[in-house]
């Protein structure tokens, strides 16, 4: 059985102004008509009436001196209609406040609106006169691998495109392990602990703090400036931090994809309220941000290959004997000790340990531990180290 799995990329272009502005407009128009045909029943619920007449009244309307591809304004339409439908979910269950506006200048092309060929995206602007053309091959991290593309998002200044492909779902010989932190990535991958460094990382996020610290002071006096200069900053930063980020996560794709291996990652859900929710320091929001991009970025690229994803409750997993699932107590350092049969081990590689029993359902007191554990006794070059380097 396929599936199809979809990834996205953003692209820079200089966007069409006129048409943004005249798609934002003919949204606006387009959400006080659709709005005017929203009831509401005795019971205060809301109701949408929006009738096909309606529809093409509204569509005849906004034709008018409309210069554009006319398929854009279908999509206007069609995404106010779905914005309307999706607040009257929220109104009806007491959740809206005010009602919907239209915000952002996106324009959403779809399929009628472009061709591809050859590598590029011929985008119609106006019918048969003006068109906007990229050239994705200009972009080497845009995969060739795409079986079609699902629709475009035109933004100012940049546009995102999805792709998508019918995978066939690969059965994994061995399922990976990995804990995020703040300066580096331990990964039990193939029988093997891997730790990938994430100091340079750390490194951009700590130079661009001190840049908004600066910036921060002179925001009194120039405000303007300072805001203008916060956001240049912010954007190379986080440009900076994905860039390393994707380079690491499709270096591990790769590797897993070798070893037909899967990825069993940590349910950041379970540990959202206790530690990463209300942190506000520094290095709790970028480990939370390491761990979160880390893990959507090996999820598409590895559901890109076939591979599965799980993710695990990584509740104690740092605290619990991998051998003998006795309690684990801090020994020294980031070593810990199981206060039952004395192993002391590196707290990231008990986690991985763990994370990897659980995921891939192998219950500590069977045999695959001791043989993960005695498996390979070689530190190689690439940084790889057995576990039993990690075993005092
Ligand atoms: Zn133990």
């Amino acid at each position: 059985m396929k599936e199809e799995v979809i990834k996205s990329y953003k692209v820079p272009v200089e966007a069409p102004r006129d048409l943004v502005e005249a798609y934002f407009e003919a949204k606006r128009r387009a959400l006080r008509e659709v709005l005017d045909h929203v009831t509401y029943s005795q019971t205060g619920k809301a109701h949408l009436r929006f009738k096909a007449v309606d529809r093409r009244r509204l569509r005849n309307k906004l034709l008018k001196d409309w210069r554009y591809s006319k398929h854009y304004i279908d999509s206007a339409i069609n995404s106010v209609i779905g914005l309307v439908k999706g607040w009257i979910k929220l109104f009806n269950r007491g959740k809206a406040r005010t009602e919907p506006r239209i915000t952002r200048r996106t324009v959403y092309i779809k399929n009628t609106l472009f061709s591809y060929r050859d590598g590029v995206l011929k985008i119609s602007v106006e019918p048969n006169r003006r068109y906007l053309e990229v050239d994705l091959r200009e972009y080497a991290w845009i995969p060739k691998d795409f079986d079609r593309i699902g629709g475009l998002i035109l933004a100012e200044g940049e546009l995102i495109v999805t792709l998508k492909r019918e995978v066939k779902p690969r059965r994994p010989r061995d399922w990976a392990s990995f804990d995020v932190n703040l300066t580096n990535i331990t990964a039990l991958i193939d029988g093997k602990v891997v730790r990938y460094n994430l100091k340079q990382l750390y490194h951009v996020h700590r130079v661009y703090e001190n840049k908004r610290r600066k910036i921060q002071k002179l925001s009194k006096h120039k405000p303007k400036t300072a805001k203008r200069l916060m956001e240049k900053y912010s954007r190379r930063e986080r440009n900076r931090a994905k860039d390393f980020m994707h380079k690491l996560t499709t270096k591990i794709a790769r590797e897993l994809s070798r070893a037909k291996s899967g990825a069993i990652l940590e349910n950041l859900k379970n540990i959202k309220g206790k530690i990463l929710h209300r942190s506000k320091d520094l290095n709790r929001r970028l480990s939370k941000w390491n761990a979160r991009t880390f893990q959507s970025m090996l999820e598409y690229k590895l559901k890109w290959l076939g591979l599965p994803v799980k993710y695990v409750n990584p509740r104690n997993s740092s605290k619990t004997c991998p051998l003998c699932s006795g309690r684990m107590a801090t020994y020294e350092g980031r070593l810990m000790k199981c206060e039952k049969c004395n192993l002391i081990l590196d707290r990231d590689v008990v986690a991985i340990l763990n994370l990897q029993m659980w995921g891939s359902g192998v219950t500590p007191n069977g045999d695959e531990l001791p043989k993960v554990l005695s498996s390979g006794s070689d530190v190689s070059q690439s940084g790889r180290t057995s576990i039993k380097d990690y075993v005092r």
